[in-house]
């Protein structure tokens, strides 16, 4: 618990009118601060239930409230809490908050609470990221990853692994120390043998940030194509709003859309852009230039093609065009106006070029009638979300950069040791790794290797009895 902390109050609800709006007091004058503003005030007041009153400045009666307090450490920083449940104008809430303020609370900075929480140890570091990930969670798959985060899933997992070192460290510095108990020393193979099973969990941890970041992020995905193709039909197909003009007069669309969206829970950062295609049109040639940025920058590029042509040696030499390892899906469109499957084209370069280059995935869809979408968000979901790295709330994924960096350094000097071992370099120099190993680890969780981890160590065990 920190001691002496400032009494911190802000708003807990987001900006915008609300029914109700909720002003978060926290610290050790938390009590203080209320008793000086609400009336009637019941002085002794009982943790977690709820008191209706009137929120006064002075003598002016500034809103009708309810109020909970949460007695240390039962509330989310673990300090003193008030919460104040006002109507849910941002202005009439502004001014609880400056009452509240003037009374002896300081404006909270942002994400002060949950850094308090953190600090008093309510949540550990990756819980505390949990925590604004959830509030920024923009999918149901980023709820559930942060949900789980929150709940300890991640930092369970690494606890075992953390576990599993300081046992393997116990026992390497009782037999440095103390040889005559050698017995109960484990020897160098047994902890080789658990210590691939280790690397092996925090890789397969680690390779989840790509999940992670998606979740987080969403996928950048460009739809690219000749003009009246219909892209800003698909785009308004898939955001289920008319948020595109869509015209058969080709050049419609010069400037880039971008959307947020979900399909098939993959959240996707999507852009509708100008058509490819030569033109004098100076607008038009400033929109083409973006389009040409939004797939060099798009992680996805959703290329249309209108099914009536069929693939045009353009659309083919487009395609060619962009980066090998991008993800690209060629969706023939208007597959309601034509029954073939539309790659034919026109002409004979177009075959051969077919024959001897591998195409993307070409799927027949309507954007006007919305045939086939459902098997172009499979092919997304697959594409992002493949193997057994589930988005449902059973896997841990890791969503942080940090906590990547930090998994990358702990698997090297994991490796180290275990390489150390196996050359029977000795075991104190061993040791050195796997307490790095260990303090990476801890440091995804904020806490780190103490001096009084040399107690614990030998805690566990009944030497010097
Ligand atoms: P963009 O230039 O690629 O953005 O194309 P638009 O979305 O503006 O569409 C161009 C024209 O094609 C419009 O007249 C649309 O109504 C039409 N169109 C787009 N998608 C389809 C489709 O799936 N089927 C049919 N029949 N017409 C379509
Ligand atoms: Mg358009």
């Amino acid at each position: 618990m920190i001691k002496n902390s400032d009494t911190i109050a802000a708003i807990a609800t987001a900006p915008g009118v609300g029914a109700v709006g909720i002003v978060r007091v926290s610290g050790d004058d938390a009590i203080g601060v209320i008793g000086r503003v609400f009336r009637p005030f019941p002085g002794d007041m009982i943790s977690h239930k709820m008191y209706y009153g009137k929120i006064f400045r002075d003598d002016d009666f500034i809103d009708e409230v309810m109020v909970c307090y949460m007695k240390s450490p039962r509330s989310f920083t673990c300090e003193d809490c008030i919460e104040i449940y006002g109507h849910g104008g941002m202005f009439v809430l502004s001014e609880v908050l400056s009452t509240v303020i003037e009374n002896g609370a300081r404006l909270a900075e942002p994400g002060e609470f949950t850094k308090r929480a953190f600090l008093n140890g309510r949540l550990n570091l990756a819980q505390a990221e949990a925590v604004a990930d959830l509030i920024g969670a923009k999918t149901a798959a980023a709820r559930r990853a942060a949900l789980r985060q929150l709940g300890g899933g991640l930092s369970h997992r690494l606890k075992f692994s953390r576990d599993k070192i300081l046992s393997w460290l116990a026992h390497i510095e009782l037999s440095i120390d103390y040889p005559e108990h050698e017995e109960e020393a484990r020897n160098a193979s047994e902890i080789l043998g658990e210590a691939d099973a280790v690397i092996n969990d925090l890789q397969k941890l680690a390779e989840t940030v790509n999940v992670g970041k998606i979740i987080r992020e969403g996928v950048r995905t460009a739809i690219v194509g000749r003009p009246n193709v219909g892209k800003s039909t698909l785009l308004n197909a898939i955001l289920h709003e008319n948020r595109a003009i869509v015209h058969e007069t080709a050049g419609t669309t010069r400037d880039v859309l971008t959307e947020e969206v979900r399909v098939a829970d993959v959240p996707l950062v999507i852009m509708d852009t100008a058509g490819l295609r030569e033109t004098n049109d100076p607008i038009e040639k400033i929109g083409i230039e973006k389009t040409h940025e939004a797939a060099l920058d798009a992680e996805l590029i959703l290329y249309v093609a209108d099914a009536t042509e069929g693939l045009t040696a353009e659309d083919f030499n487009t395609i060619k065009s962009f980066s090998k390892n991008k993800n690209i899906l060629i969706l023939m469109n208007k597959s309601d106006i034509t029954s073939g499957h539309g790659i034919q084209g026109d002409g004979s370069s177009v075959l051969e070029l077919h024959e001897t280059e591998e195409l993307p995935p070409c799927i027949p869809i309507s954007a006007k009638t919305g045939e086939g979408l459902e098997e172009l968000f499979s092919h997304i979901r697959d594409l992002f979300f493949a193997g057994n790295i589930g988005t449902g709330g059973e896997t841990d994924i890791i969503t942080r950069e940090r906590h990547r960096i930090l998994l990358a350094q702990a698997i090297t000097h994991l490796q180290n040791a275990k390489r150390e071992l196996h050359e029977g370099i000795p075991e104190d120099l061993v040791s050195v790794s796997l307490r790095a190993t260990y303090i990476a680890l801890g440091e995804i969780l904020g806490v780190e290797i103490g001096d009084d981890i040399v107690d614990r160590i030998f805690a566990e065990f009944c030497v010097g009895k």
